[in-house]
Formats: structure tokens, sequence, C-alpha cells
């Protein structure tokens, strides 16, 4: 069953890796995925998501978005509801590294990290929910869902990765928060940190000897990948979901509990 049907969904970050995975599963069910980059090209190689998501017959556009510039993001929010007519889930999934320890890291590269990672999350927030508060509820009493993408990292140290690390522990905060404020507001808000995945920033970022290693540490006997992220999102996207809101679900085949 189509599980987002009729559902306007922004995804920003959707040109590759996870973000890529979450809108094609979104499209999957059904869903009018915006996806909100800075380029449309898929790091991981292949066509743009909104090319395969047409060839998989879903429904997608690309909105140019830097999610650090605030005009954008309101302009993004604004051309969503514009054309579409509501604005049902933003997924926040648009993210930078800049692997440094804390004594080799540039103040600006600290603050460039954060404004994207962090800062990103802030603005879209803050442009959905002006938008979402003031929809018509659904049957579960909900005007607007957001997913934060967070990580493992915002909660254990990944080794030298001091900014990024920052910005998902503050993302989860984040998640707490606003779900506490905007719960009356019919606003549901929570979180997805996924441990190592083979896909994306974190498989390519590191050398084979590291991957193996992570995947002897994971207990389930493989890494993670994109679409078992995408499954969790999809999960607190949906509209049958109900009462879970402000918390962070790992998707990491069981690191932080061994
Ligand atoms: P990725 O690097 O493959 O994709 C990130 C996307 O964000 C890219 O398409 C990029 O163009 C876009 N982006 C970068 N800066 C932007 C900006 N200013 N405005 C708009 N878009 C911008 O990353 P990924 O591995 O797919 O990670 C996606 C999310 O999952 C991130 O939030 C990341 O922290 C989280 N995560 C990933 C892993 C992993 O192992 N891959 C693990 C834990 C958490």
């Amino acid at each position: 069953a189509q599980r987002l049907a009729g559902q306007v969904c922004i995804v920003t970050g959707a040109a590759s890796g996870i973000g890529r995975a979450i809108a094609r599963l979104f499209a999957r069910h059904g869903a009018t995925v915006v996806l909100a980059d800075v380029t449309t090209e898929v790091i991981e190689g292949g066509a743009p998501t909104a090319e395969v998501i047409a060839h998989e017959g879903g429904t997608a556009v690309f909105e140019r978005t830097d999610v650090s510039d605030t005009a954008q993001v309101q302009a993004l929010v604004d051309g969503t509801v514009a054309r579409f007519g509501r604005l049902d889930v933003l997924v926040n999934n648009a993210c930078i590294r800049h692997a440094r320890p804390l004594l080799e890291l540039e103040e600006t590269d600290w603050q460039r990290v954060l404004d994207v990672n962090l800062g990103g999350v802030f603005r879209c927030c803050r442009a959905a929910i002006r938008q979402m508060a003031g929809q018509a509820a659904d049957a579960q009493g909900v005007r607007g869902r957001i997913v934060n993408l967070s990580s493992q990292h915002g909660m254990i140290a990944a080794p030298g990765d001091l900014a990024y690390g920052t910005s998902k522990a503050g993302i989860d905060y984040l998640t707490r928060q606003v779900a506490a404020d905007y719960a009356a507001a019919g606003i549901v808000c929570n979180a997805v940190a996924p441990g190592k995945i083979q896909t994306g920033a974190g498989g390519r970022a590191v050398d084979p000897v590291v991957l193996d290693r992570a995947t002897r540490r994971t207990p389930w006997p493989r890494l993670g990948r994109s679409q078992d992220v995408a499954q969790a999102v999809l999960f607190m996207a949906d509209p049958e979901t109900s009462f879970v809101t402000g918390t962070t679900l790992m998707v990491d085949g069981g690191w932080m509990a061994s």
C-alpha cells in the first residue's frame, strides 16, 4: 500500500546518498517530493534524482536550495505551497563534513559545518512550521511532520570529527525542543540516527580497512544501507504513525546497543 499518497514532502540534500534514497522511497509511496539541494549531481553516480523518480513513475521536482541561506529556504517552502497547496513532511537531511579535531579545525570551517548541518535544520524548521501550523489537521490531529537526520556521532565521538558530531548532537536537542514547543500546534518532530552506512558520506569518507572494522564492530552482520535509513524515515513520516514525537531512532545494526 502507498503510505504517503497525496502527501507533499520536502527532502533536503536529496541529490545523493541517503536523501536520494528517502526521496525515491517517498515517491514510491505516492508522495509528491520536492528535492532541495545545491546540486543535481549524484556523488555516487547515476541520473539526477528527479529523473530517476520520474522513470520509476513517481512525482518529484528539483528546487535548487542552499539550506544555509534563509531567503532560499523561505523560497523553497513558499514555492512548494504555491505549487502543491500545502507541506505535509519536511526531511532535514542535507549535510557537509569537515573531519578535523579541535586544534586542527579552522574557525571558518567549524562555523560552516554548524551553519549548514544545524543552522539548515533551524531555518527549514522555521519556514516549514510557519506554514504547517496554519494548515488543516489530519485524522491524527497532525498538521505537519518533521524528520531530522542525526547520527550515532551525535552521541559518541567520531574520531577527529568535532564539528560534524557537534552539529548532530545539536540536531538531537533541537528535535526534542521543537517537538515539545510545537506539539500543541500539531507539529510532530523526530530524528533518525544512522550508524555506519555503506553508501553516502559515511561510506565514501573512509578507507576499506575502516569499513571492515566497522562491519566487524556491528552486531548485525553487514553495514547499513541508505534504504535501511529511508525505511525509518518513512515510519516517522507515515500519517498512521502517532504519539511518536521528540525521539531519535537509531538505525545502526545494534552498534549503540553493544
Ligand atoms: P551525502 O554527502 O551523500 O549527501 C548530502 C547531500 O546534501 C548532497 O546531495 C549535498 O549536495 C547536499 N548538501 C550539502 N550542502 C548543502 C546545502 N548547503 N544545502 C542543500 N543541500 C546541501 O550524505 P549522506 O551520507 O547521504 O548523509 C545524509 C544524512 O545522513 C546527513 O544528515 C548525515 O549526517 C546523515 N548520516 C549519514 C551517515 C552515513 O554513514 N552515510 C551516518 C550517519 C548519519
